[in-house]
């Protein structure tokens, strides 16, 4: 069998441009402009790589962008202080707080700062609240673009053995909660496996669909699935670097040898990683659509 390969670079292409196109009507008939927000504290090079991102891509869409880069030693009442500025300020419809913040600063103290209403990564307990009984405003940004890779190739989750492979709060339990959803594109039976499961290989090789969130190389290999299953490669892994110095990225699946069983595949890069900007960039448009009462 010769896998599809589902390429998130297309598919963020096609819903960036309905982006645009959404973000220069709202500024047409209601002259509101989406803002968002990012907050850098330190220099971490991937998180500054991320935030540039963010930038690049919001000014593309038509979105204004804001972005406060401060120093490693910020306090933790600084930057407090800061985001109830942000709250505040009306041109601002979504604020984004860059992970992983310094060591000295109380990560969960920051997230519950928020406003929930300009809480575009999903990440505030009343968002995540909203999700668990399927009534979200903002879906967290890598999983809601997770499902949409799935059902924009087609990918019936009605029904289908879902297997996801990490439980943290920002992909392996959000993934699985939306996919458990009594609701189109969702409505599957989802089971989620850690490093205590006692036997991954019994699970993945049910699944008609993984997910693989569990940030190591080599997690899922070919002799773990069954054929025909679709496979979302959620992993980042650096696994050395190149001459020139540039990092060398896989994800957590053997992609070589699982794509000969799989009936769809993401590749990484170009899976996973582009929907997960774009998906922030809807979830700022959806913002400013709620904060205008057009939602
Ligand atoms: P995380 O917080 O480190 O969580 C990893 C999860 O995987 C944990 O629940 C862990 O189990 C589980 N796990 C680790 N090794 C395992 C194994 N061998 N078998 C089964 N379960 C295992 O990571 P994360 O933030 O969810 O991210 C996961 C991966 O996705 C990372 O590589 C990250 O870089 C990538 N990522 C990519 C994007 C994107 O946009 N492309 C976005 C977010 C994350 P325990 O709970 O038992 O420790």
């Amino acid at each position: 069998m010769t896998a599809q390969i589902i390429s998130g670079t297309e598919i963020a292409k096609q819903i960036r441009e309905e982006i645009k196109q959404e973000v220069a009507e709202l500024k047409e008939k209601h002259n509101v402009v989406p803002g968002l927000v990012t907050v850098l504290v330190g220099e971490d090079p991937a998180s500054q790589v991320y935030v540039g991102q963010k930038e690049k891509t919001s000014a593309a869409l038509g979105i204004y962008s804001e972005r406060h880069d401060l120093p490693a030693d910020t306090s933790e009442a600084d930057l407090l202080a800061l985001i109830d500025k942000l709250n505040k300020d009306p041109k601002i419809h979504g604020i984004l707080v860059q992970l992983p913040l310094p060591k000295h600063i109380n990560e969960t103290n920051v997230l519950f700062a928020i406003d929930p209403k300009k809480d575009v990564d999903g990440f505030h307990p009343v968002n995540v609240g909203k999700l668990m009984i399927g009534e979200p405003d903002y879906l967290p940004c890598t999983p809601h673009g997770i499902q949409q890779l799935l059902m924009r190739s087609g990918i019936e989750t009605d029904g289908a053995e879902v297997v996801v492979v990490g439980r943290s709060n920002i992909v392996g339990k959000p993934i699985a909660n939306i996919l458990l959803q009594k609701q189109k594109g969702a409505n599957a039976t989802v089971t989620i496996c850690h490093t205590h499961t006692r036997d991954i290989s019994f699970h993945t090789k049910r699944a008609d669909i993984i997910i693989a969130a569990a940030g190591k190389a080599n997690a899922i290999t070919a002799d773990m699935v069954k054929e025909g299953v679709v496979i979302i490669d959620v992993g980042v892994n650096e696994i050395g670097k190149t001459a020139e110095g540039k990092r060398i990225l896989v994800g957590d699946v053997d992609f070589e040898g699982v794509k000969e069983k799989a009936r769809a595949i993401t590749p990484v890069p170009g899976g996973v990683g582009p929907m997960t900007i774009t998906m922030l960039m809807l979830n700022t448009l959806r913002a400013a659509k709620i904060k205008a009462g057009l939602i």
